[in-house]
């Protein structure tokens, strides 16, 4: 058996990938196993929102997922339809949406890249630092724990030998379909079915030339014979897919005549390559148990549900930094014995969220609102058809719209609950799903702000504790810190508007961005709350 590693992953998905990233990043010794080569074959996450995509920027690959991704002047917009033939019902512009140019609130803006592109991104980074392994076509099979970590059995599918890994944390990144969650007893709360779908993955170069829509990120198709299926962009070139759902069966690629839903929806006389088929179960569902001793999922793993908001891998990358700081923390020896606890306290919550508001979206996305009757009139040319699209443009702009602008839960989220983190009396900001409000309250993502030199403030987090001083006293902290081996850096900021934004004339950031203690003056112990925010007591 070889050395003892400290962190082995499991999985490779953009979520184990981007672990195996952050913890490169920071040196820290990691190998991955994954079961399958690296290909994916299929077009999951479509929509890299703005915090995954400070993520990237902090990894230094913001420029190259945009590369690879959606052209920037490829439109955000959301049509309604009842074929891409037939009557249009309404249209949503998303103007916020893409594009390079930068937000008040966000250096960064969402970013449509289909993990088709994107997981190779990540791939291609972590591959990079040297302290990372990942090792295609090897199983993780099994493991016991010892006093030290645990001893991991994964076997090379290539050759069929089995091997013993030792390490001292192992990250399950195994998502939704693998069986190791429940080799833990993790248990999954909520409902394991709420629809079944079926994906079309196709090539249709320029397909907008073969219709009077133009060009459009989403094509809502409202047909109740087809439990209204739609087409999304994937490239903005020329990869699209088409998806069905029912509420009830399951769907298979047999089950769905494609071709004629090809021709049905988007044209007869469109010649489309079909790729893959993909079916899925869209689940609603959290983990109840996210840490096993030295044991720790992410990812689909703990957290599953619909795509409506395209939350899922989001979460999950946030679900990784979070761990990439703290599991450094530990394996360098200045995280305390409580900083892992604080990993499902802080990212359960945002999961919960996620889960809960993507359930809303695919509930409400449906038609059953309607009566059926008359809604089976909505591609009439006729007056009653005409009424019909009417009343359903009024309840896809009441009721259908809050998914496709998320900026506060991209962005909103926040760890007030946390062990680690000093709160200051202050109350909590509303939580909302479209609307991000900048706040340096602990728990929160700490604000971004252009500085003179042009970087943004975030520029400034990433690598260890971060002071941030509006012309305060930073008192005992730099010295607190040094005591327990507490990466600190004291950052000046003399610039009045983002003393502004800040509101406080000291601010302690994570590594991960976000606020873990505020104040105009530093406490008189300072050993107490570095070692409250380094998990050094039970917070
Ligand atoms: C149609 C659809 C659309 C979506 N759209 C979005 C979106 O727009 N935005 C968004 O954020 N999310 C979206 N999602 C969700 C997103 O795809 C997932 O949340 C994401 O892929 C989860 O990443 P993961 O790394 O946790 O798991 P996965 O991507 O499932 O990766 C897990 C990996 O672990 C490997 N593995 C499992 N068991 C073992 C083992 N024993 N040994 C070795 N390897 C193992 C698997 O082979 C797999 O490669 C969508 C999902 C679907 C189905």
């Amino acid at each position: 058996m070889a050395q003892q590693i400290p962190v082995l992953i499991v999985g490779g998905g953009p979520v184990g990938l981007a672990l195996a990233a952050d913890l490169g990043w920071r040196g820290i010794d990691c190998v991955l196993v994954e079961q399958h080569d690296g290909t994916i074959t299929h077009p999951r996450a479509n929509a890299i929102n703005s915090r995954s995509m400070e993520f990237c920027r902090r990894w230094g690959i913001a420029d190259k997922v945009r590369e690879v991704g959606t052209p920037a002047d490829y439109p955000a917009t959301i049509v309604y339809c009842t074929t891409l033939q037939g009557p249009e019902i309404t249209r949503i512009e998303r103007a916020g949406f893409g594009g390079a140019k930068s937000l008040p609130t966000t250096p960064e803006r969402i970013q449509r890249c289909n993990q088709i592109w994107f997981d190779p991104v990540l791939r291609d980074l972590a591959t990079n630092f040297p302290s990372v392994t990942l090792r295609y076509k090897t199983r993780f099979e099994s493991f016991e724990t010892n006093a030290d970590g645990a001893v991991a059995t994964v076997r090379d599918l290539a050759t069929g030998t089995e091997e013993k890994i030792a390490a001292r944390y192992i990250v399950s990144c195994c998502g939704g379909a693998s069986a190791v969650p429940k080799t833990l007893g993790v248990k999954m709360e909520g409902m394991p079915v709420l629809s079944y779908h079926l994906n079309i993955f196709m090539r249709i170069p320029e397909l907008w030339n073969h219709h009077d829509k133009g060009k459009a990120a989403f094509y809502y198709f409202v047909d109740v014979a087809a439990n209204h299926p739609n087409l999304v962009m994937l490239d903005g070139r020329e990869f699209w897919r088409l998806s069905f759902s029912n509420e009830t069966t399951r769907l298979t690629a047999d089950s769905v005549d494609v071709p004629a839903m090809v021709a049905k929806f988007l044209g007869p006389d469109i010649s489309y390559e079909l790729i893959t088929a993909m079916p899925w179960t869209c689940r609603s569902i959290v983990a109840d148990t996210w840490v096993r001793g030295n044991i720790l999922l992410a990812g689909d793993a703990v957290h599953q549900h619909g795509p409506a908001g395209g939350f899922g891998m989001n979460t999950g990358l946030g679900d990784a930094v979070d761990l990439g700081w703290k599991l450094a923390a530990m394996v360098e020896g200045w995280g305390g014995p409580h900083l892992l606890e604080s990993y499902p306290l802080e990212r359960k919550p945002v999961a919960r969220r996620s889960v809960d508001e993507a359930t809303d979206n695919m509930i409400r996305s449906r038609f059953d609102f309607i009566d059926e009757t008359a809604l089976r009139r909505v591609d009439e040319d006729s007056a009653e058809g005409e009424t019909m699209r009417r009343r359903v443009e009024d309840d896809i702009l009441n009721n259908k719209t809050k998914h496709f602008v998320t900026e506060g839960i991209a962005l909103g989220y926040r760890y007030d609950e946390s062990p680690i983190v000093c709160p200051d009396g202050t109350p909590a900001p509303p939580n909302s799903v479209s609307e991000y409000v900048q706040t340096s309250r602990p728990g929160a993502r700490a604000p971004h702000a252009v500085m003179k030199d042009g970087r943004s403030t975030i520029d400034l987090f990433g690598r260890g504790f971060v002071l941030l001083n509006f012309g305060g006293d930073p008192g005992g902290f730099a010295a607190a810190a040094k005591a327990r081996g507490v990466p600190l850096t004291v950052v000046g900021i003399d610039e009045p508007a983002i003393a502004a934004l800040y509101e406080k004339k000291l601010v302690l950031v994570r590594p991960d961005g976000h606020v873990a203690w505020r104040g105009d003056a530093a406490p008189t112990d300072a050993q107490a709350i570095i070692d409250r925010v380094r998990g050094g007591t039970a917070g």
